[in-house]
C-alpha cells in the first residue's frame, strides 16, 4: 500500500520503474497525460511539473494559465502495458495555480471540497458505479457499430464472444488494485458490465477514468474498439452507468435503519429528496452529451421519469433489497460518458442540501411508473427527465446550489461546452429527415 512519497521512490526502485505517467482530466472527464522519466521524479513529487493550461478544456483563465500538475502519492500504480521499453507507472494529480493555491476548476478539487463538507457533516460518501460498455468489430483500422457477439443478459459460451476479453480486463484491473466483484453481458448485442466493489468517492472516480482507458487499450489488443458512447445503436439499449450511493457516519451505514418499514433511514430520505430535487440540472452533468438524452427514452431500461421506488427499476431512484452495511440507493440515470468527479460531487452537494433541510421526497413509487398513462402521471405530478442537452443546460444554468457547490467557473464552463455541442449538432441536417421529408414536401 503506498501512502506517501517514499513509498513511491521504493516502489519505483523495487519494480525498476523507468517512465511515470502523470494523470488529471479535463472539464469532460476525459484523461491528459504527461510522460516524466524516472530521473524527474524528485521533481514532480516536491514541487510538481508546469503545464499549459489554457490548452486544457475548461481550465482557461483570462490572465494565467501556468499550471501545476502535483502527483497524488496515493494513486500510484503500475501499469500493465508498455513493458517493452521499460516499467511504466501512472499517478493521478491534483491541479494547482503558480501560487500554490488549489485550482478551483480540477474537477478531483471540486469533488474534494463537497466530500469536505460532508465530512464535516460527520458523513463519509460511498459510491459503487456500474460501468456498461459496448465492444464493437473494426474494419480498415477504423470502429463500426458492428457488435463484436450476438449475446443477450448473463448469456454464456458459445454466444457470448467476450469471456476471454472482460477476463483479461478483470485481470488487469485487480493488478491496478481494483476489488471486481462480477462481470457479465449485459442485455444489448456486444455489451458488457464489469462491477467493482463501492469506496470512498474520490476513489472510486479516479477508478472510473482507469477503467474506461483500462477497458478501450485492453479491447486493443484484440483487435475491437471499446466504447462508452451512451447510446450507438437506436434500437438497442444504450449504456448506463448506475451509481449506487450510501453514506456512512461513524463506521455505520447512515442509509439503514431497523425500525423503519422500508429499513431506510430518515437521513437516505432527505438525501433522496436533494438528489430528485436537483437531478434535471445534475443531467446536464451525469448525461452530457448530445447522445446521452437518446438513452433515456421509454422501451430500454433507462429511466424517464423523475420517481424513487423499492426494488422497482423502472424508477430513477431505486433501493436494492440489500440492508444492513449494503443499504443503498441506486440512481439509475448517469451514463459513462460523464466526469465522475464532477457527477459524484453534483449528486452528494444536493444529497445534503437534501439533509440539511430535511426535504421530504414525494411519494414513493411502487408499481412500473411506464404502465401509468398519461393522466396518472398528471394526478400524480410525475416530472419527466430533461429530453435534449439544452434543456438539461437550461436547469442547470439556473441552479443556485450547483453554482456555489461546483464553483462559477465549472458551472459556467459546463454551460459553454453543452451549448457549443448542442448548437453543433441542431444545425445539422440529418439523414433521418431527408429520407423523411424529401419526397414528401
Ligand atoms: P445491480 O443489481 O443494479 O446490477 P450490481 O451488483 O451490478 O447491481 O452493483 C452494485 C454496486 O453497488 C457494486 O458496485 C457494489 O460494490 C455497490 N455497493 C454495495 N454496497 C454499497 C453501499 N453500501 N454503498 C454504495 N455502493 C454499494
Ligand atoms: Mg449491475
Ligand atoms: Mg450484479
Ligand atoms: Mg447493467
Ligand atoms: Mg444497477
Amino acid at each position: 500500500k503506498i501512502n506517501n512519497k517514499d513509498d513511491v521512490i521504493k516502489a519505483i526502485e523495487t519494480h525498476n520503474v523507468k517512465f511515470i505517467r502523470l494523470q488529471f482530466t479535463d472539464i469532460q472527464g476525459i484523461v491528459k497525460d504527461v510522460e516524466i522519466p524516472v530521473t524527474q521524479i524528485e521533481k514532480a513529487l516536491s514541487t510538481g511539473i508546469s503545464f499549459d493550461g489554457s490548452s486544457i478544456e475548461g481550465m482557461v483563465r483570462i490572465d494565467e494559465s501556468d499550471m501545476v500538475l502535483r502527483p497524488d502519492t496515493k494513486t500510484f500504480a503500475i501499469l500493465p502495458w508498455g513493458k517493452n521499453k521499460g516499467v511504466v507507472a501512472r499517478m493521478i494529480c491534483d491541479v494547482y495555480l503558480p501560487d500554490g493555491k488549489e485550482f478551483e476548476a480540477d474537477p478531483r478539487y471540486v469533488l474534494k471540497k463537497v466530500m469536505k463538507e460532508a465530512h464535516e457533516m460527520g458523513y463519509e460518501f460511498n459510491v459503487g458505479p456500474e460501468l456498461e460498455f459496448f465492444l464493437f468489430a473494426k474494419e480498415d483500422g477504423k470502429a463500426t457499430t458492428t457488435p463484436n457477439d450476438y449475446g443477450r443478459y448473463f448469456e454464456f459460451a458459445p454466444t457470448d464472444l467476450a469471456e476471454d476479453i472482460r477476463r483479461d480486463i478483470v485481470l488487469t484491473l485487480t493488478d491496478l488494485n481494483f476489488d471486481i466483484e462480477a462481470s457479465h453481458h449485459e442485455v444489448a448485442f456486444g455489451q458488457h458490465e464489469i462491477d467493482f466493489k463501492y469506496g470512498d468517492a474520490l476513489s472510486t472516480a479516479d477508478n472510473v477514468v482507469t477503467f474506461r482507458y483500462v477497458t478501450r487499450t485492453i479491447a486493443k489488443t484484440y483487435g475491437l474498439h471499446a466504447t462508452f458512447m451512451p447510446k450507438p445503436i437506436a434500437t438497442e439499449n444504450g449504456s448506463g452507468m448506475h451509481i449506487n450511493l450510501s453514506l456512512s457516519k461513524d463506521g455505520k451505514n447512515a442509509f439503514y435503519d431497523p425500525e423503519d418499514d422500508m429499513e431506510i433511514s430518515d437521513t437516505a430520505r432527505y438525501f433522496i429528496a436533494g438528489v430528485l430535487e436537483h437531478i434535471k440540472a445534475i443531467s446536464c452533468i451525469a448525461n452530457p452529451l448530445v447522445n446521452s438524452y437518446k438513452r433515456l427514452i421509454p422501451g430500454y431500461e433507462a429511466p424517464v421519469y423523475i420517481t424513487w421506488s423499492g426494488a422497482n427499476r423502472s424508477s430513477l431512484i431505486r433501493i436494492p433489497s440489500a440492508r444492513g452495511n449494503s443499504t443503498r440507493t441506486e440512481l439509475r440515470s448517469p451514463d459513462p460518458s460523464c466526469n465522475p468527479y464532477l457527477t459524484f460531487a453534483a449528486i452528494l452537494a444536493a444529497g445534503l442540501d437534501g439533509i440539511k433541510n430535511r426535504k421530504e421526497p414525494p411519494q414513493i413509487m411502487d408499481q412500473n411508473v411506464f404502465d401509468l398513462t398519461p393522466e396518472e402521471l398528471k394526478e400524480r405530478s410525475i416530472e419527466i427527465l430533461p429530453s435534449t442537452i439544452n434543456e438539461s443546460c437550461n436547469y442547470l444554468e439556473k441552479d443556485e446550489l450547483m453554482r456555489e457547490k461546483l464553483g462559477a467557473h465549472v458551472h459556467n464552463n459546463i454551460l459553454r461546452l453543452a451549448r457549443a455541442e448542442w448548437d453543433a449538432y441542431r444545425t445539422q441536417v440529418h439523414e433521418w429527415e431527408v429520407s423523411r421529408y424529401l419526397n414528401t414536401f
